[in-house]
């Protein structure tokens, strides 16, 4: 594979656990070079920060991986409309500082800041929140650069958009997004400790806040943590289940809480507060693997009996796992699509010998209640099952092959979705 001086040859993903197989890897600097380098190419996948666990941006030995990082950082704020236009491979963190300086904000972000816009939207990326979408939800435009060259807008409104912002990256190069803004906020992070799975009143703890995420190592029964996510113009947060903590937490235990955005209620910018990891800072545990499931959200509470029931299994090979919940999503492959959902997150230790065995043993028991995989992480379940679940996938085969007919955006990660 052609690497560049920077990556001496090779590309890797964030965490480093694979290298991408690709005949070429560039970085182009300028709208023009990307379209001349996918008229030239066969095969392409674009790669936004790199931070997805499975290999769904891998192009494969014979394609060629266009890194959108070089690409210049467009971010275009309309104050009138409540709209910002920003280029694909922008990262969250520039994108929230850029938008709250103009006094406004993103409805919601996601554990961490560091992550491209048009690679989160493109796997069904989500924070947590009752009422809060996947970060697609806040899209109302995506411009793809296509297989022909040509730039094609498809905005909301339109049939095909529920098809073209949780794309896999099989569309076409998502070159610049249109997001919904609201004016900025202010938001309170408030943790508690020590939360039972006995009695776990799931629907009113995961309403205690605007995001609120459940930690647990599975090393005993029940939560390390919850943390409360409250913005300062919603209700105060009551939160009879647990006490709060006294110190700043990390969500890994003992990993540093210097990590973390602030915590003990001290109310602070949206953005420094909705991620749980500064921007400065390596998010989560950097050396990790992780998976992520979403169930209907009335099976939370028998889903984690589920995990509860092979906890020493998973916990051997875990370093924490988040319990999150994520409003029904129209994107037809989002792992979403059309029901509010528990998402069961889970960063396990960097050894896949380790960890693949659990993965399997924790889909087995979680096979009853239907999960969806997130797309961007590590998941052993047949491409057969996925499929099932997904009941508009027919229409999203179609919506590809009419911006890709020849399949020059597809990878042995989609062709083994779509062709089944
Ligand atoms: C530490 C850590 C914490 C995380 N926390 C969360 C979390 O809180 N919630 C959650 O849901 N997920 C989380 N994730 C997963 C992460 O959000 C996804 O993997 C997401 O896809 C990352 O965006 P990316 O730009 O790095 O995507 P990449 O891995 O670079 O690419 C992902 C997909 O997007 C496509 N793509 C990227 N850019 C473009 C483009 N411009 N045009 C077309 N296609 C494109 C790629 O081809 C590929 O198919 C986390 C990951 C890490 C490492």
């Amino acid at each position: 594979m052609t690497g560049t001086a920077e990556t001496g040859g090779t590309v890797g993903n964030w965490a480093h656990t694979f290298t991408y197989t690709a005949r070429a890897f560039h970085r182009p600097g300028t709208l023009d070079a990307l379209a001349a380098l996918v008229a030239d190419s066969a095969r392409v996948r674009v790669l936004g920060s790199a931070h997805s666990f499975s290999r769904i941006a891998d192009p494969g030995p014979d394609g060629v991986l266009v890194s959108t990082a070089a690409l210049p950082p467009v971010i275009e704020v309309d104050p009138a409309a409540r709209t910002v236009r920003v280029a694909g491979g922008v990262r969250y963190a520039e994108l929230a500082r850029a938008v709250h300086a103009r006094g406004l904000a993103l409805p919601n972000m996601a554990s961490l800041p560091h992550i491209s816009v048009a690679g989160s939207v493109a796997t069904g990326t989500h924070g947590s929140g009752v009422g809060n979408g996947p970060l697609a939800s806040a899209v109302r435009e995506v411009e793809l650069l296509v297989a022909d060259g040509s730039t094609v807008p498809i905005g909301r409104g339109e049939a095909r958009f529920d098809g073209a912002v949780t794309s896999l990256g099989a569309l076409g190069v998502v070159t610049a997004l249109t997001l919904d803004l609201e004016p900025a906020y202010e938001v309170e992070q408030h943790v508690f400790a020590e939360l039972p799975l006995d009695g776990l009143d799931f629907a009113a703890v995961s309403a205690a806040g605007y995001s609120v995420s459940l930690f647990t190592d599975w090393r005993e029964p029940g939560f390390r943590h919850v943390w409360v996510k409250r913005r300062t113009d919603g209700p105060a947060v009551r939160f009879p289940w647990a006490a709060p903590v006294r110190e700043p937490v990390h969500p890994v235990p003992g990993l540093s809480a210097a990590h973390c955005t602030e915590q003990l209620g001290v109310p602070g910018p949206w953005h420094e507060r909705l991620p749980h990891f500064r921007a400065e800072f390596t998010p989560s545990s950097g050396a990790e693997i992780q998976s992520e499931y979403l169930l209907p959200r009335e099976t939370a509470v028998d889903a984690l009996w589920a995990v509860d029931g092979i906890r020493s299994a998973v916990a051997g090979a875990l370093q924490i796992c988040e319990v999150r919940t994520v409003a029904a999503d129209p994107q037809w492959l989002s792992p979403a699509h059309g029901r509010d959902s528990v998402a069961l997150h889970f960063t396990w230790v960097p050894d896949e010998a380790a960890v693949l065995p659990v993965v399997r043993r924790l889909e087995e028991a979680l096979a009853p209640f239907d999960p969806r995989p997130h797309w961007g992480k590590v998941y052993e379940m047949p491409s057969a099952l996925v499929r099932g679940r997904y009941a508009r996938l027919d229409d999203f085969r179609a919506l590809a092959r009419s911006l890709d007919p020849a399949g020059k955006f597809t990878n042995a990660f989609v062709r083994d979705l779509l062709d089944g």
